[in-house]
């Protein structure tokens, strides 16, 4: 048993030799598949599984591509335009699972994103960014 599983990795190496391989942008191909899958099991949004495919069957070609100067074009692209997707995901996330305890707002000085526990009152609050001095009652 051993053997065939080393058989079948050592195949799946050969196979892979000079194809270009995960990155970032097929990575978040992938997750942006299983993000739409599950969209799809409402009722009015099942048009989302025929896209999310679409998505799963481009990650694929990209992992199996040999063409790998245009794949690494491609993954440079995406970094540059949404490279900061995964850190907005994971702060969205965060904000979400505090929303209980914590009010999130913008500095209107800078953007910059503050929050104060719930039930702080009536608060003078300094941006750590800016220095900007906000007024705000939670
Ligand atoms: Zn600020």
């Amino acid at each position: 048993m051993r053997g065939f599983l080393y058989k079948i990795r050592e195949a799946l190496s050969k196979f892979m030799i000079g194809r270009h391989g995960m990155d970032q942008f097929s990575i978040t191909m992938i997750y942006a598949s299983v993000i739409l899958n599950l969209l799809a099991l409402i009722p009015l949004f099942s048009i989302f599984s025929t896209l999310a495919l679409f998505l799963l069957l481009y990650a694929l070609f990209r992992i199996l591509s040999k063409n790998n100067q245009k794949r690494y074009a491609e993954n440079a692209w995406f970094l540059k335009h949404f490279g900061d997707l995964p850190s907005k995901a994971r702060q969205l996330f965060t904000r979400i699972k505090n929303a209980r305890t914590y009010v999130y707002f913008a500095c209107p000085q800078c953007k910059a994103k503050l929050r104060l526990p719930r039930g702080a009152g009536d608060v003078t609050v300094t941006c750590g960014r800016c220095g900007n001095r906000i007024q705000k009652k939670v």
